[in-house]
């Protein structure tokens, strides 16, 4: 099979979407804009391998929202040149598709229709037909600025464009690896370029037309973000799963709470560092993806976990909801004993638990409750953790 790349150039410095840092990284759905288009292509059965053309002042802020599972190429100072720059990091792919970060609704079936349609030729863009009417502005002695003053008007119309065998091109854009090379190359220096399809057409390589997506309309103005933020909270739906935990109390153990040591003469006993609060949030999210329960994924058993901090085992549960496509919402822990007192430690435990599973605080509840000295946790034998975990997820309906 032939080696199929992704280059998504994020080189932008665009924040006409009202955005504080470029529009490509600013979170839309709960995740940068940018990784919407990433994980769309590293699930697709049709692409080798995804490289992201960054801005040199934004690779490092890539490189933490991006992962390892991605390349990160630095760019140029047009769009051209980054795109450049990505397909001479590419050398060995035999077809490239060339992606906007600011087009984040990418499917599998536009990604398909791209890739087939190489087959038989050397480049391919999705497109729509035009649906409006078209219309070319007056000529310009309607449109001086005295006439305009006059009237208040921006311009006047003029004449109707025939709309038919007009399309809108959108990215992805599909070549075959030599010839989206050939045409940089041949381009002529310091002519500006908006569309890589147009310089392999230049070059010479005809270029097919396939079907594109209205969802893959540019979000590029604040109220194009906020119709994709719509857009993606109408496609998710809230779940909730709760979890719980009891781990026996012994003496001179450290006693680990919402990843935070308790000072005390007493610890709770347990393979891991028994951090009780944590296991009970850990499973929690594990349910809200039907992934479980933590001794499944941590086994007792399993000479690796002893005393391991239980943050890895959230961090791991946290990692598998976001790989589902989930997005955490709210953490609300219940702490049951008698001893110690939650309440001085409640402000650092929230603050931990929004640390490990990087939120804010405001998105972490702890409570404290005793049981009125009745049953194991009133008798001071144990102490036990409740969890409930709300996170929002697009529903497959599989
Ligand atoms: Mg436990």
């Amino acid at each position: 099979m032939e080696r199929t790349s992704a280059l998504i150039v994020a080189a932008g410095l665009g924040t006409r979407a009202g955005t504080q840092i470029p529009k490509q990284f600013a979170p839309l759905g709960g995740k940068p804009m940018v990784r919407h288009s990433v994980e769309a292509l590293l699930a697709s059965p049709h692409i080798s391998d995804v490289t992201v053309v960054v801005g040199a002042a934004q690779a490092q802020a890539a490189r933490a929202i991006l992962g390892d599972g991605v390349q990160l190429v630095t760019g140029g100072a047009e769009r051209k040149d980054s795109v450049l720059a990505g397909l001479q990091a590419l050398a060995g792919a035999q077809r490239v598709l060339v992606h906007d970060a600011a087009r984040p609704f990418l499917t599998a079936p536009v990604i398909e229709r791209l890739v087939k349609a190489l087959d038989k030729d050397a480049g391919a863009v999705p497109v729509l037909p035009v649906a409006d009417t078209l219309a070319r502005a007056a000529p310009a002695d309607l449109n001086s600025t005295a006439a305009m003053l006059t009237r208040g008007a921006e311009h006047m119309l003029g004449d109707t464009v025939q709309r038919e065998g007009m399309y809108r091109v959108q990215t992805p854009q599909a070549f075959r690896y030599e010839a989206i090379v050939e045409a940089h190359r041949r381009w002529p220096e310091g002519q500006g370029a908006t569309d890589d399809a147009q310089m392999v057409r230049a070059a010479g390589f005809p270029v097919a037309m396939v079907a594109g997506d209205p969802a893959l309309e540019k979000v590029t103005y604040a109220g194009d973000f906020a119709a994709a933020e719509a857009r993606i909270a109408a496609s998710m739906r809230v779940r909730t799963a709760q979890g719980f935990d009891v781990h026996r109390f012994e003496m001179g153990g450290e006693l680990w709470l919402g990843g935070i040591l308790i000072p005390g003469d007493r610890g709770l006993a347990g393979h891991s560092d028994a951090d009780v609060g944590l296991h009970a949030i850990t499973d929690a999210l594990l349910g809200t993806i039907g992934a479980g329960d933590i001794g499944m994924h941590f086994p007792p058993s399993d000479p690796q976990w002893r005393g391991a901090r239980s943050a890895r085992f959230l961090e791991h549960a946290a990692g598998l909801v976001a790989a589902a496509g989930g997005i955490i919402d709210f953490i609300d822990l219940t702490l049951i004993c008698e001893a110690p007192k939650i309440g001085p430690h409640r402000d650092a435990i929230r603050a931990s638990v929004a640390a490990i599973l990087r939120l804010a605080v405001s998105q972490v509840s702890v409570k404290a409750t005793t049981t009125e000295r009745l049953g194991f946790t009133g008798r001071g034998e144990g102490m036990a953790a409740q969890a409930v975990a709300t996170i929002r997820i697009r529903e497959t309906g599989r």
